[in-house]
């Protein structure tokens, strides 16, 4: 039975940016999961993009916001929604609350203003509206009506699926919404486990027609990737987004130099001597927040830790932080050609640090660039992804360089889960949903996605809703 709720999906809903849902009791009352900015080309119903970043609904009636995590996709239009009122509490998980703030700050120094005094004013606003809760531990939301969980999704650091419950006694009801899910095998997370039960699940639908491949292979991949790179010089540039992704190379790139330590990675190279750069202050600050919350790392990355390992801080990792000191770095290493992996934003080359290193390095075929991340249609990385291989060209700040590194792509980097995990996210539940409404997906991912449930699961409700 639904004791009259309704959900209006603000965002993700024709594509996997903007994510925003609002879920409204049968009084007006509500609250919303994340509040998300949108990305490309993607727009809301009403036409809200990354242009016009303006909250287009009334947020009078709005008691709370859960954030299932901080990529920007699903934080990012937080001051404008309390540029437009909205002062009831901010739900997320510890480990969110820590990080919460450093993406917010930076999207409002890209975005908005350079500021730090209004930046500042801002900020503090934000922590007296955050309320950290642990996972697995009831909260209520709006009195006796609405109360509210958190569980780990295993997608970034202090991810989590929400589960909201409705109602008291025999009349309980109970929606739960994915957030973004990890894989099973993301580094550093523990795996995301399901719900018990749910009468309604808003599930992520982003790899609904792909699997992945198994991290063993990635990771074999990478090594050889790098050793094939290194044996004519040079760097290895990886175009990564700050948080999440950047981590877990670090993660696999240790766990390389641990098992090769002292083995070649190309003639006249070890592995152990090779520096890993990260060039992006807010990498730097992200990997720090990670290093310091480690008490919600999984058991494999505490084992290392036990070890003596220090997988997100070892010795062959160095951080830039300064201006100058960037500038330098591109110089040297564009002219040593020294062996080096450099990891810098922006993951898809169109603004960021990485595009200094792309002007000085790409005409060069010492070089090499790894992409490790999706490249939307219309940026620079799309480009050089596309036509590199090709010996083809690219414009960068508005100037063209003829592509002679060489280029290469690595799947299978994502933090999602693929199909399989999100069928096993449904399929695993002791108390199957009547519904479930699949959201963050293109349309061909949903359409697939929708197809296996229906399958698996006869009876059961799939909704793919509208924008
Ligand atoms: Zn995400």
């Amino acid at each position: 039975m639904n004791p009259g709720y309704t959900f209006t999906h603000h965002g993700a809903v024709d594509g996997v940016t903007g994510s925003c849902h609002q879920l409204t009791l049968s009084d007006g009352q509500s609250v919303l999961v994340d509040c998300g900015l949108f990305q490309g080309a993607e727009t809301s119903v009403d036409g809200a993009n990354v242009d016009r970043l303006a909250i287009d609904f009334s947020v009078e009636k709005v008691r709370a916001l859960v954030v299932t995590h901080v990529h920007i996709d699903h934080v990012g239009r937080i001051p404008y929604l309390l540029s437009a009122g909205f002062r009831g509490p901010i739900i997320c998980s510890q480990a969110s609350a820590t990080l919460l703030p450093l993406v917010l700050e930076d999207a409002l120094k890209v975005g908005v203003t350079r500021d730090q005094a209004l930046i500042d004013r801002f900020l503090a606003q934000v922590g007296r509206q955050i309320v950290a809760v642990p996972y697995k531990q009831w909260r209520s939301v709006i009195g006796d009506e609405l109360r509210v969980k958190l569980a780990p999704a295993g997608h970034i650091l202090g991810s989590a699926w929400v589960e909201f419950e409705l109602g008291q006694g025999r009349n309980k009801h109970r929606i739960v919404f994915s957030g973004d899910l990890g894989a099973p095998y993301t580094p550093l997370l523990p795996a995301p486990r399901s719900p018990y039960g749910a009468d309604v699940v808003v599930l992520e639908s982003t790899y609904g027609d792909a699997v992945h491949e198994s991290r063993k292979d990635r990771r074999r991949r990478l090594q050889a990737l790098c050793e094939r790179a290194f044996g004519n010089k040079g760097c290895v540039l990886i175009p990564a987004f700050s948080i999440g992704r950047t981590q877990e190379l670090l993660y696999e790139l240790e766990e390389i130099i641990h098992r090769n330590r002292s083995r070649p990675a190309a003639p006249g190279v070890n592995w152990d001597d090779l520096d890993i750069v990260i060039d992006s202050p807010l990498a730097a600050d992200f990997t720090a927040g990670y290093a310091q919350l480690r008490e919600h790392w999984d058991k494999e990355a505490r084992r290392k830790l036990a070890a003596g390992r220090h997988p997100l801080a070892f010795e062959q990792l160095t951080t830039i932080d300064d201006h100058a000191l960037h500038l330098q770095t591109v110089e040297y290493l564009a002219r040593t050609a020294r062996p080096a992996i450099v990891i810098a934003a922006s993951g898809m080359c169109s603004g960021g640090r990485i595009v200094n290193y792309l002007k000085a390095m790409l005409g060069d075929a010492r070089h090499d660039v790894l992409f490790v991340g999706y490249q939307a249609a219309g940026t620079p990385g799309r480009d050089i992804q596309k036509y590199g291989p090709k010996g083809g060209y690219a414009y960068l700040d508005g100037k063209r360089i003829d592509i002679r590194a060489g280029i290469h792509t690595l799947g299978g980097y994502s933090a999602h889960a693929d199909q399989n995990d999100l069928l096993n996210f449904i399929g695993r539940m002791r108390h199957k949903p009547e519904q479930v409404r699949l959201v963050h997906g293109d349309a061909g991912a949903k359409q697939a996605l929708a197809a296996v449930i229906r399958q698996r699961h006869p009876g059961m409700d799939v909704v793919v809703p509208r924008g």
